[in-house]
């Protein structure tokens, strides 16, 4: 257990080059967390920015948190490398977040993946939100409808003020993202009574899959995990899936009738067991795998991230490459080298 994001070697320049005229699109992934807390925090929640190695453009896989999270990213160095004309007079994290974000995807409504987004949109620029059919209603039907939030999007109450626009994802079909050069393949989620939903994000033929929150099968009585794992299979079988990230929102002493739609240590390791003996290669173990939207308590004592972590790693039999997500943080994964 990492308790922050290793930063794989990067190849020197001259292996970079090779590489670059070997194959076209080796590019890797960023994953820059801008939030990381499943509540309480409201300065924290979940949000991850992603984007090809080599490019400024990025998507915001939730939004429960987004300037906060900038700020602290653009602090520890996240966009060193994303240059900034002496022109302008915006701050980097604004600069980030007008300039280089080109696309939200929500993977459900609930407060803790949106509160973000409907704090920064006064001041945000045109921008796609990509989501399942039913978590855009929900945004559009509870949120931005005049009475909680102005409607700054393209659909729903009157006025439309077309800031956003919505951009429903049929499930199971890869969809390119605009300017990113990066394709978004949905995937539901059971999440308690909310569906939520899994991205799988593609760049050329490497692949990062973000899982929202989601609850284990047998307790949400739902097989989505599992046709989750049977369609990522392929992809890690080839060594292509270059990371995932995976919500642990408590610790093993919750009750299971109590998991209120999230995953536990026990559950976690359960539904990842199941995906590495449908990979049959044990190629998980060589994946990073974020822990993500762990809940913080109001109480003194071990905290919940460090329990957490002792439970996965006691379970770890498989010997999976577990990474606790830190706010502003970024891991780097780069494709393997051939
Ligand atoms: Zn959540
Ligand atoms: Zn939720």
């Amino acid at each position: 257990m990492d308790h922050a994001p290793e930063r794989r070697i990067r190849p020197t320049a001259l292996l970079a080059l090779l590489l670059a005229t070997a194959t076209a699109h080796a590019a890797g992934f960023d994953i820059t967390p801008l939030g990381t807390h499943g509540g309480l925090t409201d300065g924290n929640l979940s949000a991850y920015l992603i984007r090809d190695h080599n490019s400024p453009n990025a998507i915001l896989c939730d939004a429960g948190t987004i300037l906060p999270g900038l700020e602290i990213a653009t602090r520890d160095g996240a966009f060193n490398d994303i240059p900034q004309p002496a022109t302008s007079t915006l701050t980097k994290p604004g600069y980030i977040l007008t300039h280089a974000i080109k696309a939200y995807l929500i993977s459900h409504a609930h407060m803790d993946h949106i509160a973000g987004l409907v704090a920064i949109s006064p001041d945000d620029t045109l921008k796609p939100i990509y989501a399942l059919p039913e978590t855009n209603a929900a945004l559009q039907q509870n949120i931005f409808n005049w009475q909680i939030w102005p409607n700054l999007t393209d659909q729903g109450a009157q006025p439309r003020l077309n800031r956003y626009t919505y951009q429903n994802l049929p499930p199971e079909t890869a969809t390119p993202i605009p300017q990113t050069g990066l394709s978004v393949t949905a995937y539901p989620l059971s999440h308690g009574n909310v569906l939520s939903t899994a991205f799988l994000i593609q760049n050329g033929p490497d692949a990062y899959l973000y899982l929202g929150d989601t609850g284990p099968d047998p307790i949400e009585h739902s097989k989505n995990l599992t046709t989750l794992w049977q369609a990522i299979t392929p992809i890690l079988r080839s060594g292509h899936l270059l990371g995932l990230s995976i919500e642990c929102s408590y610790d093993d002493s919750r009750p299971d009738k109590q998991l209120y739609g999230h995953l536990s240590p026990h559950w976690l390791l359960q539904t990842l067991n199941t995906l590495d003996t449908l990979s049959d290669q044990h190629a998980l173990a060589k994946t990073p795998i974020l822990i993500t939207h762990i809940k913080p308590t109001l109480t003194t004592g071990t905290q919940p991230e460090t329990r957490i972590a002792q439970q996965i790693e006691a379970l770890n039999t498989h010997h999976f490459h577990f990474i606790i997500a830190r706010q502003g943080i970024t891991l780097h994964l780069s494709p393997p080298l051939h």
